[in-house]
């Protein structure tokens, strides 16, 4: 069988859409690669006065419709070609979302576990020195992603400001709340999910206390996603992280559940020390010990991957008994597995649209950040419900038009909103 690669796979269905909308001969090449792939090695001294080389990308993807947009993800995994396809998505997400951005992704290939905070602290500081004539407020605005966080940012953006000598606060978002941050930005991705979430039940008059939920990932979106749900009157029957999950049918208190994971470091730690688990306990509260794999496969009604990409694959998705799939992840799902789902009558609220909170409410940030204005939350929340709700309508009546998934519907508004700024700008 021939190996896809994340790239390949966003091409696959970058393709199939593509055909859709009937482009003109010539225009499919626009979408193909990356306007600009930028690479570099991140050289820093460790804490032991060695040397250690750490392989570093920019991708910018495309800028029709304003600055290259998105996170920077720090992880072993993060190769370039990875890193090339997150971008392109984050181009499809910012025109779903219609918020006046392209896409770009950044990754340095690290684990960052493995270093100190020190260490961490150089990384970020070195990714913005070999890549910060890319960078800046109007060309390409960076954010977090995968294992990076509100002070990487905020190291970032002071030695943006000390190479280039200025004052900008909107060259990155994602910032902590002392240092130019925004209102809402950490709970973002969850909240905007959660939004889109609660009009789907509404519109098809389902009782959210009858909606079995499994969660895998307990990192920022996965872990305030069970939160808002929870409080919602969801039942959060399975939450997990990268060591491991808990299930149980009654429901679970995800509120419980992160005190324990910050006191222990896992989610299973209210049970659980390592591999040694306090049966009677668990035998008491219903609660099992699962693994990522299992929870995929569990007896509930939504399905909402919030870690990593390619676990929603053509091995498993038959076996997939969710009847909705919510992505807060980038990339869960392959496009086989999206064959078989669709087959099976299984709707996936596609990652362009479902984690596309965390950038609008960057873009938030970043117009907070150029106007010297501070929002408070509920203007946050208001307008990043308005944005998300505006753009799975948008979604909704594509798919329904064009009998399409919810995944190609939402590359298709993308796609074409990008064609318009393609247009003007005269590169059609
Ligand atoms: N990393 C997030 C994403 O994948 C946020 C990007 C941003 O805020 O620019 O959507």
């Amino acid at each position: 069988m021939k190996t896809s690669t994340p790239y390949t796979r966003f091409q696959s269905t970058l393709h199939k859409v593509l055909k859709r909308i009937q482009l003109e001969s010539g225009q499919n090449t626009l979408f193909d690669e990356p306007q600009y792939a930028h690479k570099n090695n991140i050289v820093i001294t460790g804490d032991d006065g060695l040397q250690k080389t750490f392989p570093a990308f920019r991708i910018q993807y495309n800028n029709a419709r304003g600055p290259f947009k998105g996170g920077i993800r720090f992880h072993e995994d993060a190769d370039e070609d990875e890193v090339k396809a997150l971008a392109a998505l984050m181009a499809i997400k910012t025109a779903v979302v219609n918020i006046p951005f392209g896409g770009a992704k950044g990754g340095v290939q690290v684990n960052p576990k493995g270093l100190t905070k020190k260490e961490v602290q150089e990384v970020a500081r070195e990714y913005v020195r070999v890549f910060q004539e890319h960078l800046g407020p109007d060309i390409d605005c960076p954010a977090p992603d995968v294992n990076t966080n509100p002070d990487i940012m905020a190291w970032m953006r002071d030695e943006y400001e000390k190479l280039t000598r200025s004052y900008a606060p909107a060259m990155i978002t994602g910032k902590p709340l002392s240092f130019g941050g925004s209102l809402g930005r950490d709970t973002a991705t969850a909240r905007g999910g959660f939004f889109i979430l609660q009009e789907m039940v509404d519109r098809l008059a389902l009782d959210p206390s009858d909606m079995r939920v499994a969660i895998q990932g307990f990192g920022n979106a996965g872990a305030h996603m069970a939160r808002f749900l929870h409080n919602e009157g969801y039942i959060v029957v399975a939450v997990s992280d990268s060591q491991g999950g808990i299930y149980s049918p009654e429901g679970i208190d995800p509120v419980r559940i992160a005190k324990y994971k910050e006191k222990t470091g896992s989610v299973t730690g209210e049970y659980c020390e390592g591999s040694v688990c306090d049966t009677g306990r668990m035998n008491m509260d219903d609660v099992k010990k699962i693994t990522n794999a299992q929870l995929l496969e569990l007896d509930c009604d939504i399905l909402i991957p919030a870690a990593l990409d390619n676990v929603i694959t053509a091995d498993n998705a038959e076996r997939i008994k969710a009847k909705y799939i919510l992505e807060l992840a980038n990339g869960p799902t392959t496009p086989e597995a999206d064959e078989i789902l669709k087959k099976n009558d299984v709707r996936v609220i596609p990652d362009v649209l479902a984690n596309a909170g965390g950038v609008t409410v960057s873009y938030f940030e970043w117009s907070q950040g150029r106007s010297g204005e501070q929002w408070t939350a509920n203007i946050v929340d208001e307008r990043l419900k308005r944005v998300m709700l505006d753009a799975y309508k948008a979604v909704r009546r594509e798919a329904r038009r064009k009998e399409m998934t919810y995944r190609e519907a939402a590359f298709s508004v993308g796609i074409k909103r990008m064609m318009d700024a393609m247009a003007v700008r005269g590169w059609l």
